[in-house]
C-alpha cells in the first residue's frame, strides 16, 4: 500500500482533529502518502480530496470539530453513490480508506470494503454508543463540558432554591447522562436502559427536601424523552421550582480533553498498522485500555454496554 485517504463523517466530535493527525503521521511515518477527503462521503463523491503532509496537520491536536469537514451524504447509501466513491479513489491512486466517524459513518465503510475497497473505522462521536470500545473519541470532552454547566448550574439552584432538570446529548445510549450526573452529584438521573421512574425521582425530591435540601439536578438523556416534558411532570408532581436546561450543542464543541486527544493518537495511528497488516472491514477500539479491533459486522450486530453498576451506584450516593 502506497496511498491511504482519510475523512470525517457524520456528527463532529472533539478529537477528530486529533486522530487525523495521528493517521497522516503515522502514514508518513510509514512512507505512505495520505489524501484527505473533505465533508465525509459527500467530498468523496466530489472528488474533494487533497494530498496531506507533515504540516497540514500542525496546530489541530488541540481544536475540537474536524479540519476536513463532517457531512451527511444520502447518495452514498446508494449502489451508484458507493461506486462514484470508488471511482474518486481509485483516480488518486488511494488503496485504503480510514473513517473516522460513527455507527451510520462505519455502514459506508463497509459497503465500501464489501465492494474491494478496504477501509478501517475509528470510532468518534460523543455519544460513547458503539460497540466494540469502551470509549469513543470526544466522549469525555462532551462528559466535561456537561460537568462544567452541572457545576454552574448548581450555583444558581442553590441560590434560588430550584429544581433543575438537565437534558444531556447521547441519542439512544445513557453514557454522557450516567457519567455525568454521577460525575457531577445529580439527585437522579434517567437514561434509556432503564426504565423511566418519576416516582423515584419524585420521591428522593421529597426526601431531599424534608432534610432542608436547597437544590436539586436531574440528569435526563436525551434518549428518554424531553427535558421540557420531564420538567412539567415534576412540576406537576412535586409543586417544587423546576426549570429545565437542555444543554444542546455546546456538548459536541470545544478543545479536546487530554484523555481524547491520547485516545485519538492511539486508535487513529493504529488503524494505519491495521491497513498495512491487510486488514479491512474491521474497527479499532480500546478495551480496559488495550488496542482491540472488530469486524464492523460485530460492530454492528453488538450493543454497546452502558455500565450498569454506576447506575446502581448513583442511586446509593446521591440517597
Ligand atoms: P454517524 O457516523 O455519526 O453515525 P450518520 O448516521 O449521519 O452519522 O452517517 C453518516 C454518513 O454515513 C451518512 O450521511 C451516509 O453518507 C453514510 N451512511 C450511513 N449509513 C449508511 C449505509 N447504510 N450505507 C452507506 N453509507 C451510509
Amino acid at each position: 500500500m502506497k496511498r491511504v485517504g482519510v475523512l470525517t463523517s457524520g456528527g463532529d466530535a472533539p478529537g477528530m482533529n486529533a486522530a487525523i493527525r495521528a493517521v497522516t503521521r503515522k502514514c508518513i511515518y510509514h512512507n505512505l502518502e495520505v489524501y484527505g477527503i473533505k465533508n465525509g462521503y459527500q467530498g468523496l463523491i466530489d472528488g474533494s480530496i487533497e494530498k496531506l503532509e507533515i504540516g497540514s496537520v500542525g496546530d489541530i491536536i488541540q481544536r475540537g470539530g474536524t479540519k476536513l469537514f463532517s457531512a451527511r451524504c444520502e447518495e452514498f447509501k446508494t449502489d451508484e453513490g458507493q461506486q462514484k466513491g470508488i471511482d474518486q479513489l481509485n483516480k488518486f491512486g488511494i488503496e485504503g480508506l480510514i473513517v473516522i466517524g460513527g455507527d451510520g459513518s462505519f455502514r459506508g465503510a463497509q459497503m465500501l470494503t464489501r465492494k474491494g475497497f478496504p477501509c478501517i473505522g475509528v470510532p468518534a462521536t460523543i455519544d460513547n454508543d458503539i460497540a466494540g470500545t469502551d470509549f469513543t473519541i470526544g466522549f469525555d470532552t462532551a462528559l466535561n463540558t456537561i460537568i462544567e454547566a452541572i457545576d454552574k448550574i448548581r450555583d444558581t439552584a442553590t441560590s434560588h432554591e430550584r429544581t433543575y432538570v438537565i437534558e444531556v446529548m447521547g441519542r439512544d445510549a445513557g453514557d454522557l447522562a450516567l457519567w455525568s450526573g454521577l460525575a457531577g452529584g445529580a439527585e437522579s438521573i434517567l437514561i434509556p436502559e432503564e426504565q423511566d421512574d418519576l416516582e423515584d425521582v419524585v420521591v428522593r425530591l421529597r426526601r431531599g427536601q424534608e432534610r432542608g435540601k436547597k437544590h436539586s439536578i436531574i440528569i435526563l438523556a436525551e434518549g428518554v424523552g424531553s427535558g421540557i416534558e420531564f420538567g412539567k411532570r415534576i412540576k406537576e408532581a412535586t409543586n417544587l421550582e423546576t426549570r429545565v436546561t437542555v444543554l444542546g450543542h455546546i456538548q459536541r464543541g470545544g478543545p479536546p480533553t487530554a484523555s481524547d486527544r491520547v485516545l485519538a493518537s492511539r486508535l487513529g495511528a493504529k488503524a494505519v498498522d491495521m491497513l498495512l497488516a491487510g486488514k479491512a472491514g474491521r474497527m479499532v477500539g480500546l478495551e480496559r485500555n488495550e488496542l482491540v479491533d472488530h469486524s464492523l459486522e460485530t460492530v454492528f450486530s453488538s450493543k454497546h454496554k452502558t455500565n450498569l453498576d454506576m447506575y446502581s451506584l448513583s442511586k446509593e450516593l446521591s440517597i
